[in-house]
C-alpha cells in the first residue's frame, strides 16, 4: 500500500451510559421434549470466548415448564462452558410458543441486562429471536457465520453473507443492548464436554418467576406432531460426505458419488443446481440456502466452490476437491485437490477404498 492510500477512520463512538450498565453474554438453551438442540452447546463454545475476550461472565437462558428437567439443562450448560444459568419456570413455558418465550426473555433482559445474546438459527430460535429484538428495540444479525469482539468499544462484531453470498458485511449494534445474533447449527464447533466443571466452579442458578396467564395467550398447542427428520438425511452431523456438483454432467453420473459414499459409509451432499436438476433432494444441498455442515472429511467432486457453496462446507477438517479445472475456485481452500476427470476419479477412489478395507478387515 502507498503512503498516500486513504486511512479507514473508525467512527467515534461513547455508549450511553445507561447501556454500559449491560454485561454478560447469554446463550438461549433451545430444548424440546426433553432434549437441549446442540447449536446451544456450540453457541456456548462460542460465548466462551465472546465472554473472555470482555471479560465478563457466560450465562445459559433457559426458559422451560416445571417437570421439563430445567435443572439438567442448566447443568449440562456448565459442563459447556456456562459460568451461571437463568432458569425461568412456568406452565405457560411448556411448549414452545412466541408469546411466553418472548414475553419471559424480554422479562430476564430487561431485568439482568446482558451485552450479547446469542441464539440458534433453527425454527424455534429465529422465531424467538425477531420478536425478542422488535420488543426490546435492539439490532439483531441473523445467520452469523463469525463472531467476535471489537475490543474498542465492547461491540459485538457479527460477519453474515450478504448480496446473495457474494460478500461478507459485518454487523455492529453499537447504540443498542443486547447485541443480538443467531448462528446456524453446526456453523460453531462444538465445545468438549466437561463433566462436573459446574461443581468446580461454583457455577450457579438463577431462578426468575413468569407471572402469566395461560388465558392470556392466544396461541393454544392443540397436537404435537413429531419432526420427521430424524428419516431425513442428518447431512450437518455425518462425519464423511461425498458432494457432487453439476460438473458430473448428468443424473446417471451422481451415481458414483453414491457408490463412493457407500464404500466410505457416508452421507450423500450436493451443490444447488445439482438440486434444482432433480438429482438429489433438498436436503442433500450443502451451502448457504442448504445445509451447513462441518464433517471430519468432505469430498467434493465437480463442484466449482461457489462463495454460497463454501460458507456450508468450509468448517470441514478435511476438503478433498476434485475437479478438472486447475483454476477452480474450490481449490483455494481444499486441503487436497485432485486435477482431472470425476467420471474417472470417482470410481477409481471407489474401487482403491472397496481393496482398502477388504484387506483391513482380512488382517483385522
Ligand atoms: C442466493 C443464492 C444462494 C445459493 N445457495 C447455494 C447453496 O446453498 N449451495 C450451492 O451449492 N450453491 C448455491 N448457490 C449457487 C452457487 O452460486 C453456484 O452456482 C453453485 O454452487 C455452483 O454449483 P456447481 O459447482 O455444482 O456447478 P458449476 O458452477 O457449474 O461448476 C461445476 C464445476 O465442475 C467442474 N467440472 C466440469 N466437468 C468436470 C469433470 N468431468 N470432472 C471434474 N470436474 C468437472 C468445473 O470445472 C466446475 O468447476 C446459490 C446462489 C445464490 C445466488
Amino acid at each position: 500500500m502507498s503512503n498516500d492510500a486513504p486511512v479507514k477512520k473508525k467512527r467515534k463512538f461513547e455508549l450511553d451510559p445507561r447501556l454500559a450498565a449491560y454485561k454478560g453474554v447469554w446463550v438461549f438453551i433451545e430444548h424440546e421434549r426433553g432434549q437441549v438442540h446442540p447449536v446451544s452447546w456450540e453457541l456456548l463454545g462460542e460465548g466462551r470466548k465472546l465472554a473472555d475476550m470482555l471479560g465478563v461472565e457466560l450465562a445459559g437462558v433457559v426458559l422451560a415448564a416445571p417437570g421439563d428437567d430445567g435443572q439438567r439443562f442448566c447443568h449440562d450448560a456448565f459442563a459447556y462452558g456456562a459460568d451461571l444459568c437463568y432458569l425461568m419456570e412456568s406452565p405457560v413455558l411448556k411448549d414452545y410458543r412466541n408469546d411466553p418465550y418472548t414475553r419471559g426473555m424480554t422479562e430476564l433482559v430487561n431485568t439482568y441486562q446482558p451485552e450479547v445474546l446469542l441464539l440458534g438459527a433453527t425454527t424455534q430460535g429465529r422465531d424467538l429471536a425477531g420478536s425478542v429484538a422488535t420488543t426490546l428495540l435492539t439490532g439483531l444479525t441473523a445467520d452469523c457465520t463469525s463472531l467476535t469482539i471489537d475490543l474498542e468499544n465492547r461491540s459485538l462484531a457479527a460477519t453474515r453473507p450478504t448480496f446473495g453470498g457474494s460478500l461478507l458485511c459485518t454487523i455492529v449494534t453499537l447504540n443498542y443492548r443486547p447485541q443480538m445474533a443467531t448462528v446456524r447449527p453446526r456453523v460453531m464447533a462444538m465445545p468438549e464436554r466437561q463433566e462436573g466443571r459446574g461443581a468446580l466452579i461454583n457455577a450457579r442458578i438463577v431462578e426468575h418467576p413468569l407471572a402469566m396467564a395461560e388465558e392470556s395467550i392466544i396461541t393454544k398447542v392443540l397436537d404435537y406432531i413429531p419432526d420427521d427428520s430424524r428419516d431425513k438425511p442428518q447431512l450437518p452431523f455425518a462425519d464423511i460426505i461425498v458432494s457432487g456438483g453439476k460438473g458430473l454432467a448428468k443424473q446417471e453420473n451422481f451415481q458414483l458419488v453414491w457408490d463412493l459414499a457407500r464404500v466410505l459409509g457416508a452421507e450423500v451432499g450436493a451443490s444447488r443446481p445439482v438440486v434444482q436438476a432433480g438429482w438429489a433432494e433438498l436436503d442433500r444441498q450443502v451451502g448457504q440456502s442448504g445445509k451447513t455442515v462441518r464433517p471430519k472429511l468432505y469430498i467434493a467432486a465437480g463442484i466449482s466452490g461457489a462463495i454460497q457453496h463454501r460458507v456450508g462446507m468450509e468448517g470441514a477438517d478435511c476438503i478433498i476437491a476434485i475437479n478438472n479445472d486447475p483454476n477452480a475456485p474450490i481449490f483455494d481452500f481444499a486441503h487436497y485437490g485432485i486435477v482431472g476427470d470425476a467420471l474417472q476419479i470417482l470410481p477409481a477412489l471407489t474401487e482403491a477404498f472397496r481393496q482398502k478395507l477388504a484387506t483391513t478387515r482380512r488382517a483385522g
